[in-house]
């Protein structure tokens, strides 16, 4: 028996963070380890054995004093670290705490305010947001640069993020021609929401307040980061990448195709995450439709020498 270690990171796959995969973070959230009885598998870095009750975490050895595995997987928790106390809070953190805990709240009246005009237009939201600002904008588009889109397509796709009450994507935004843009729609990002805010109020009351913005953020919110929990336990791996990466086929539906998670670690500059056939990639699809119409460009997938080399077997 024996363990393989790494840190897990806690924060979005979409979020800028992620980029920088800094194993010094303070924001990690556990330290896990892989359980395998091959000691030579590919899957992980290092190596030590389970009597020695030590792990190595990026090539330092770390005293195991409890440890379980987490049901119908392979990964053992080794430590577990409070995402809440075991952070050094910043003002940036705590204003995401307030809008977190704000639409969550917001999204509590929903029984109260039920209306099937109110339930279409979450389901509507969810999937406009989900699918196109966040995944196929914010993240693959401009975290990763997959492909390139025109500005005003570029803009339009961006500014949506707004609505999904993250302006986040912008950060990763450096070159100077469009940095602008995006810097003051970060200047701007409240005034925005609140506009947004009046104007579902204005169109459908309450029902179209607590559902446009409470439910469907919290539904995308929780979506989101089921792309960072489950697809780091539960699923399958392809590809030899140094991390808990996984496959979650149920996750890629919710997630319009970014639960093909271990695909996107091993090739993340990549505009297609379900690299076969059969795996449900909806983005893609979508970036797909935008390139055979001519606005994608430069679109970006693995070469067959690069998935060669990231083969787990
Ligand atoms: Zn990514
Ligand atoms: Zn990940």
């Amino acid at each position: 028996m024996a363990y393989l270690s790494t840190t897990l990171k806690a924060v979005s796959p979409f979020s800028p963070l992620v980029k920088k995969h800094n194993p010094n973070s303070n924001n990690n959230s556990a330290l896990l380890a892989y359980h395998t009885p091959n000691p030579t598998s590919k899957q992980g870095r290092s190596v030590i054995h389970k009597e020695q009750m030590f792990v190595a975490v990026h090539g330092v050895p770390v005293l195991v004093e409890s440890s379980w595995r987490l049901p119908m997987s392979d990964v053992v928790v080794v430590r577990k670290k409070s995402a809440f106390l075991e952070r050094s809070w910043n003002s940036r953190d705590v204003r995401k705490l307030v809008r977190v805990v704000g639409v969550h709240l917001l999204s509590l009246l929903a029984p109260f305010h039920f209306n099937w005009s109110a339930f279409k237009l979450c389901l509507w939201l969810s999937l406009l947001i989900i699918g196109i600002c966040i995944t196929l904008s914010y993240h693959r588009n401009l975290s990763h640069r997959s492909f390139n889109l025109p500005k005003w397509l570029e803009y339009l796709f961006a500014y949506g993020g707004v609505l999904a009450f993250q302006c986040g994507g912008y950060e990763n935004v450096n070159d100077l021609a469009r940095a602008p843009f995006y810097r003051f729609l970060h200047r701007t990002f409240v005034l925005h929401l609140m506009a947004y805010a009046l104007l579902l109020y204005l169109c459908g009351g309450m029902p179209f307040l607590v559902w446009g913005i409470g439910v469907a953020t919290v539904a995308r919110l929780h979506t989101t980061f089921l792309v960072n929990s489950v697809c780091h336990i539960w699923g399958t791996r392809a590809w030899n990448t140094p991390d808990f990466s996984r496959n979650n086929w149920w996750v890629a539906i919710l997630t319009l195709g970014e639960g093909w998670h271990n695909n996107h670690h091993a090739f993340q500059f990549s505009a297609r995450h379900g690299l076969e056939w059969w795996q449900l990639d909806v983005t893609w699809y979508l970036i797909r439709f935008l390139e055979a119409i001519g606005l994608a460009t430069n679109v970006k997938l693995p070469t067959e020498a690069q998935k060669k080399r990231m083969a787990l077997i």
